[in-house]
């Protein structure tokens, strides 16, 4: 519907991975209406967050001019929201100060400690330019690889199963290839709430006759619509998984032909998993083997499975074994390569899968060449000019750590909130409060920002244009539709300033200009030219060549490993870093709600959907609000080794017993507080779905 007074701006909708394409309605230089374009993604649909969260970017609260830190004015970091006088620490300063103290301190530590010494964390929330430009900045301004973002956070862990098993970390099907699937596997992903019109090809594909297999510890909304549901007991994914493996192989089900052609080390796997018959791990997963021979049948059998997961797979210090496990099903079945088939990790924030392609990561340069490896990083080197560090650096959790050991002791953050999304934010928070020098670029005072000696007000999504790159690996042009309020900046032009005051001669005068430099390094993404991007809307890489229409479907014929072939790796059950005892008889499970995203920066202050969802609460199983004697509504504490907080209970009757889940989006009862460090030795992710707790009434 077009509007007198109004101008339409084609962009993409900023709060989840699946990419949802859209008209953004301006009228007096805001936003007044948001509606779903017809992109491959959407098709004019769009959820909750998409049709109402947009106007976030003109919130009062926004960041507007320079901040420094009064001189002595110490960081307080024991706080539970950001406190109401957070701005007496701050001064107002010119960009010209404000930047040159920034520079200036980051600059002091690395020619006084060296290069390791300083570490950035870059934002999934941006675009593929300003992921590219950061990672750049900080490999070569810098001078280490201690650069890292939220992927770390989310699916990390896939991410290095996927490249071990594969030779990319990417998805192989998009979402909507669920329509052409007889069978859908759905393991620890709520699309629902995290990806809702990812959620709806589902029940699309569903109506039409697919079957659906429904496995999370939790009960969720799509669980109606499958045709198994498998309940499993938290962190016992691989026993259920290697349980399935076991029946493949025990009942002939395995595709000889794709596993002779297509792998290597099936006999490996198939003595990993000699110990898993579903009899054996039955009480084990909480899962009857009867049921779980049947829904192997079901997936191998069919003429094309697809198999989706979320974060429930991956945050576990277990979460790289559950999706060899994953790979493994696939592989020996051989339901990839197809339409209908594949393996696809749902990825979160809107530009995770860019970011990390854009070597916004520690161990890898972009297009995934590791740092360690000499012809990719004299790709990089060419490209830049300057020597590279070959030694990997170090990811969130670790900078953390080092941080308050000392060895780091300045650090340049982009649009990322470590002091609500890392786990065990006490830590994460005196950690950062420790740092001599803390840049931080924000759109909002978020509770990392009031930590920092300097802020750079930034530029919100519907304030800035360039590419970015969904969970099908399909890159999308989204387009500024309003201007920057007060003073603040384009992220990309601080970032290319930063650079320039640390000695490096950039000049980008267009994110167009990044794109194109980073098409010179990036293989996957070469044919993608910023015209393509305007003229056809999206193009899913790998796209080598401008001729090349992309490939929404991969591994067709063989894999991006060095022999073509997929690696089989087996695995064993390794239990959660910390278990449920006397003193903490529940176990936390942590994630999202649907109004809300992430750690609340941005929709806790859209006015519907925060009105939607105002306050914290913590999902549990009414028999166990009864045991405690609360009703839903009540308040509760919840206690772990690490921290507490109170919110407010709610029923679900989907919440298996003795757990509760709280959404980590609300900063009045932080559930980072309670969680649990733990590391997955491979992803680096933090075992947010499992820890124990103590739950109480208020
Ligand atoms: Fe936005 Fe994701 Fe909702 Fe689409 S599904 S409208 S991308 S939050």
């Amino acid at each position: 519907v077009i509007v007198a007074g109004e101008r339409q701006v084609r962009s993409l909708c900023p709060f989840c991975g699946v990419g949802c394409q859209t008209v953004f309605h301006v009228r007096d230089e805001r936003i007044v209406r948001v509606d779903g374009a017809d992109g491959p993604a959407n098709q004019g649909r769009l959820c909750v967050k998409g049709r109402f969260g947009m106007d976030y970017a003109a919130s009062p609260q926004r960041l507007t001019v320079p901040l420094v830190r009064r001189e002595g004015f110490p960081k307080r970091h024991d706080f539970g929201r950001v406190p109401d006088d957070w701005r007496d620490a701050f001064r107002e300063a010119s960009w010209e100060e404000a930047m040159s103290l920034a520079a200036s301190g980051l600059a002091r530590i690395r020619e006084r400690d060296g290069p390791r010494a300083l570490a950035g964390f870059g934002s999934a929330k941006g675009s593929n330019e300003e992921a590219y430009l950061f990672q750049k900045l900080v490999r070569t301004g810098f001078g280490s690889n201690n650069v890292d973002h939220c992927t770390r956070l989310c699916h990390a862990s896939s991410v290095a199963a996927l490249l071990e098993g594969l030779g990319s970390g990417a998805v192989s099907n998009p979402v909507s290839d669920v329509r052409h699937a007889e069978v859908i596997f759905l393991i620890g992903a709520n699309p629902t709430v995290n990806h809702p019109v990812a959620a709806t090809w589902i029940k699309n594909a569903v109506d039409r006759g697919a079957k659906l297999v429904v496995a999370d510890p939790r009960r969720t909304e799509l669980a109606r619509r499958a045709t198994h549901v498998l309940q499993f007991r938290a962190d016992s994914d691989v026993a259920l998984l290697n349980a399935m493996l076991y029946t493949v192989i025990e009942e002939g089900l395995v595709d000889e032909a794709f596993v002779r052609d297509r792998t290597t080390h099936f006999d490996d796997l198939k003595a990993g998993v000699a110990a898993f018959s579903p009899e054996a791990m039955a009480t084990v997963c909480g899962i009857d083997a009867c049921v779980i021979r049947e829904v192997t049948r079901l997936y191998a059998r069919s003429r094309a499975s697809m198999i989706l997961w979320g974060m429930g797979v991956s945050q576990h210090v277990h979460g790289t074994d559950n999706v060899r496990c994953l790979i493994a099903l696939a592989m020996l079945t051989g339901q990839i390569g197809r339409p209908g088939t594949g393996l696809h990790p749902l990825r979160g924030q809107n530009n995770v899968q860019g970011a990390s392609d854009a070597g916004l990561i520690p161990m890898m340069l972009p297009d995934y060449h590791r740092v360690g490896d000499a012809a990719g990083a004299s790709i990089f080197e060419t490209l830049w000019g300057v020597a590279l560090d070959r030694e990997p650096g170090l990811t969130v959790v670790e900078i953390m750590h080092a941080a308050m050991a000392g060895s780091i002791r300045g650090m340049y953050i982009m649009g990322e909130n470590p002091a609500m999304s890392d786990p065990d934010l006490s830590h994460a928070r005196e950690a950062l409060a420790s740092l001599e020098c803390l840049v931080v670029q924000e759109i909002f005072p978020t509770e990392t920002a009031v930590l920092a000696d300097v802020i750079l007000p930034a530029s919100a999504f519907p304030e800035k244009t360039g590419t970015f790159t969904n969970t099908d690996r399909r890159v999308q042009l989204a387009r500024q539709a309003v201007p920057m309020p007060g003073q603040a900046r384009q992220d990309l032009d601080i970032v290319v300033d930063m650079a320039r005051r640390l000695g490096l001669d950039w000049r980008y005068a267009h994110p167009r200009e990044v794109w194109a430099e980073m098409r010179l390094g990036m293989e996957s993404i070469r044919g993608i030219s910023w015209e393509r991007l305007e003229r056809e809307g999206g193009v899913t890489y790998p796209c080598p060549s401008e001729d090349d229409p992309g490939h929404p479907v991969v591994f067709i014929d063989r894999f991006p490993t060095p022999d073509g072939r997929a690696r089989l790796v087996p695995t064993q059950l390794v239990p959660a870093d910390e278990r449920p005892d006397d003193d903490y008889p529940f176990v936390l499970i942590t994630g999202r709600l649907l109004e809300h995203w992430h750690t609340g920066a941005m929709t806790r202050r859209a006015a519907v959907l925060d009105a939607i969802e105002p306050e914290a609460t913590a999902a549990l199983h009414p028999d166990e609000l009864a045991r405690l004697g609360v009703a839903s509504g009540g308040r509760i504490a919840l206690r772990t080794r690490r921290g507490a907080i109170e919110l407010y209970a709610r029923a679900d009757e989907g919440m298996p017993r003795a757990s509760v889940f709280v959404p980590f989006a609300f900063a009045e009862a932080a559930a980072n507080l309670l969680t649990n460090p733990a590391l997955d030795p491979d992803g680096k992710i933090p075992e947010f779905k499992f820890c124990a707790v103590r739950v109480e009434p208020a």
